[in-house]
């Protein structure tokens, strides 16, 4: 809480000028704070007078804290198909669960879901699968997903859950943080057991990608991170790996959705999944045009790759954004990458520097992209792109 002192403040409006988010007036000569404040601390920073000041929250230890073991992944599940990033989690999870000495818990939700889906979590790492499968889970339904996760982490209480940023994980895992009165740190791109307490370091792009930010939940459990597909590495799957299943019983109540899912469509750009091709062929406004990607298209067919691009030229609208490569893109790992005519902005490099073999074609010899890029061609892509399509015909 913000609070003003009226003893301290004499209503010089420095902090009215300072506030970020014009929360602050003075009224007969006295800051007054409105409903827009976010605790930012600017104003407190400001007063030199130290008429304002920031009422912290108790930071004690919360009560069970040493009741929190293990590590959890939450396993997106949907239309009967395990979504990758579940296992690239998997993989991450095993990793912190052995260093933290705990065991790895996957969470499963879903109707009609088939053994060998569990058995398919326990291959790629789980010790643990809890299992919730019932027709109200058929279709997702935030409101259903949140009850139902919160419900298993607040029994079996995990120090550390995990989920996909995917579209459903960035809608439902929020609500579940909130539930558990949880931090959550979303779009992770680095995640590390700390040695000396035990604490998640949770490492993601921050300020536009400029600077990369660790956020460390000291006094409370879970510990809840998102991550983005393609980011982490899944575990090849080892056939003699055993666990236990766990069925969640179901709450009588759990049809009390909110939600009524009328219909469900699938998207027409659900097939352009850039994050599953090998090799990806990527134009940028060095294309000049929309006509400039009938080129990149060429180089695609030729190479049996997929098409992907900048931001830059999906807010030109030469491409639609399901192509998009980079932080407000995805982040993709094909075993090749060209780059076309892009730059290499951070924001672009954050979605493809994990790219096996990185070929850069521009014409700038100092673009950054270069900084990157295991092979680089210094040159014109439209006197480029038509000999390397030749050479490729040609060989085959
Ligand atoms: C918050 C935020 C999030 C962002 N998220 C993303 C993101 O997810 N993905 C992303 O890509 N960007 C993102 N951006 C934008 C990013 O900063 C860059 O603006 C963008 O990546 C530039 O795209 P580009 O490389 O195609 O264009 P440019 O930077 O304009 O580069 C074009 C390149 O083409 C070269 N070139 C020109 N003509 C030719 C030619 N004939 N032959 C060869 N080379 C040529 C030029 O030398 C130049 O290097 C984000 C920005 C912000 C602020």
């Amino acid at each position: 809480m913000l609070k003003v002192s009226k003893e301290l403040c004499v209503g010089c409006g420095i902090c009215e000028d300072s506030c970020p988010f014009g929360a602050i007036e003075i009224e007969d000569g006295l800051a007054v704070i409105g409903e827009s404040c976010t605790l930012c601390g600017a104003c407190v920073e400001s007063c030199e007078l130290e008429a304002l000041s920031l009422d912290v929250q108790d930071k004690s230890v919360q009560d069970d804290f040493e009741a929190w073991k293990g590590v959890s992944v939450y396993c997106e599940f949907r239309r009967g198909v395990l979504a990758p990033v579940s296992l690239e989690l998997l993989g991450i999870g095993r990793k912190l669960a052995d260093k933290r000495k705990v065991a790895l818990s996957a969470i499963l939700i879903g109707h009609e879901i088939e053994e060998s889906v569990a058995d398919t979590l326990i291959g790629h790492g789980a010790d643990t699968v809890y299992i919730a499968d019932h027709e109200s889970f058929a279709q997702f339904r935030e409101d259903l997903y949140s009850n139902l996760t919160s419900k298993v982490i607040k029994e079996y209480k995990p120090e550390i859950v995990l989920a996909g940023a995917t579209a459903i994980g960035r809608s439902f895992i929020p609500g579940v943080a909130t539930e558990l009165n949880a931090g959550l740190t979303a779009d992770c791109t680095a995640l590390e057991i700390r040695d000396e307490d035990g604490a998640l370091l949770q490492t993601r792009p921050a300020f536009g990608g400029n600077i990369m930010a660790t956020i460390v939940c000291e006094a409370s459990r879970p510990q809840m991170a998102t991550v983005r597909p393609k980011v982490m590495k899944e575990l090849g799957f080892d056939a003699d790996r055993t666990g236990e299943r766990i069925y969640i019983d179901i709450p009588e109540t759990t049809d009390g959705s909110r939600i009524q899912v009328i219909e469900s469509v699938v998207s027409e750009n659900a097939n352009v999944n850039i994050q599953e091709a090998d090799i990806l062929i990527s134009g940028g406004r060095g294309l000049e045009s929309e006509k400039g990607f009938a080129l990149i298209r060429e180089l695609a067919e030729t190479m049996d790759a997929k098409v992907s691009a900048s931001r830059a030229v999906v807010d030109a609208g030469w491409i639609p954004y399901p192509h998009q490569v980079g932080q407000t893109g995805k982040t993709v790992a094909p075993k090749l990458y060209i780059a076309c005519g892009i730059s290499g902005a951070v924001q672009h490099v954050a979605g493809m520097q994990s790219a096996e073999t990185i070929v850069a074609i521009n014409r700038d010899e100092n673009a950054s992209i270069f900084d990157v890029a295991d092979f680089g061609v210094v040159g014109d892509l439209f006197e480029i792109l038509p000999k390397l399509i030749r050479k490729i015909e040609e060989r085959r």
